[in-house]
């Protein structure tokens, strides 16, 4: 199979996000299903290994200590209540389990220790492993890999243009730095981005370029609706339309076919019908379980009756590697 382009334009991805909506989904469909298996869901489970107190100044986070809000700062999680936390979302149906720490780049010495024993003990009970710790030194990456790490989260937030606006205390560069440490040590690479934050429909499509132009693309994109939280300098921005996150969705399906596209963070703010939306628009993964983080999250019996509703199934393991240019051994995802 020949690897996705990479070489897209920012009008050649305008032309695409901007077609009729039909003629979008009916693009969207086809591609997702020469790659992946019509009703196939992948589920993550996400935890805090360690809460509140980051020094970034992130405009949509609760967890920034620039902002007043409700969450307060926690130490880094002990190791045998985050497998504790791993065998329940294992349990309850998840393949990936995601850990976040609220740094701005990961620990040295000890704290950065206990991150490689979750890594390694999450990875020994047959979970696919994933972590987002802040930036990454390339010598961190390769250590994570090394302990099993599976998948490394970054966002991107947004386009390049509209980054001063959610974030000032550090450069979309730094970004693409940690990306490119992760992808050169071998964990295959989740990004994506936030809608409703306030960014117009050209960010949007500049996000989606920039996506769609890693070279090899990443294996995951994460799709996040802004939650907005009292305290923090997003707090009143008004909800994105579903019709905009499907939108996005789809482009996203047709620039690049084999990622898993995540709905993320904000599905509490999608009906069941704003849910089929964007699956039928590509999307097929999402995160389960009561919180996001610090953000809340629908609940497990929601998911379920979703799922027998829609007629979904969970997806297996991820038996994706980021050796062979990202995307080898795509089959396992149908
Ligand atoms: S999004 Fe991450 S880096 Fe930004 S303030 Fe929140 S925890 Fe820190």
């Amino acid at each position: 199979m020949t690897a996705p382009r990479t070489d897209w334009s920012r009008q050649e991805v305008a032309a695409i996000y901007t077609l009729p909506v039909f003629e979008l989904l009916h693009r969207a469909q086809s591609v997702h299903r020469k790659h992946f298996q019509p009703g196939e869901i992948q589920v993550s489970t996400l935890l805090s290994i360690k809460t509140g107190g980051c020094p970034e100044d992130c405009g949509y986070c609760a967890q920034s200590a620039h902002h007043h809000t409700d969450v307060k700062a926690e130490k880094l999680l002990p190791l045998a209540t985050v497998v504790a936390r791993a065998r329940q979302a294992q349990a309850g149906g998840a393949t990936r389990f995601c850990m976040g720490a609220a740094w701005r780049q990961a620990r040295a010495g000890g704290e950065f220790e206990q991150v490689l024993a979750m890594v390694r003990a999450v990875s020994g009970l047959g979970l696919e492993t994933c972590c987002t710790l802040g930036m990454l030194t390339e010598e961190q990456a390769r250590r994570l890999k090394a302990a099993g790490l599976h998948a490394y989260n970054h966002n991107i937030d947004s386009a390049e243009e509209f980054y001063g606006h959610v974030v000032t205390t550090r450069t979309y560069a730094e970004r693409l730095a940690t990306i490119a440490a992760v992808r050169k040590a071998g964990i295959t690479v989740c990004t994506g981005g936030i809608l409703g934050m306030g960014e117009s429909e050209a960010h949007r499509v500049g996000l989606l370029h920039r996506l769609a132009t890693f070279d090899p693309q990443p294996e995951s994109v994460t799709v996040n609706m802004l939650v907005p939280i009292k305290g923090t300098p997003m707090a009143d921005q008004p909800p994105v339309s579903p019709i905009v996150v499907a939108r996005v969705i789809a482009t996203a399906r047709v620039l690049m076919p084999r990622a898993l596209v995540r709905l993320s963070a904000g599905r509490t703010q999608l009906s069941p019908e704003a849910h089929l939306l964007c699956f039928y628009a590509g999307a097929n993964s999402i995160f389960a379980g009561e919180r996001l983080l610090t953000a809340p999250n629908p609940e497990r019996d929601a998911d379920a009756k979703l799922f027998e509703n829609l007629g979904l199934k969970a997806m297996p393991r991820d038996t994706r590697t980021a050796d062979a240019g990202g995307l080898g051994g795509a089959a396992a995802e149908g």
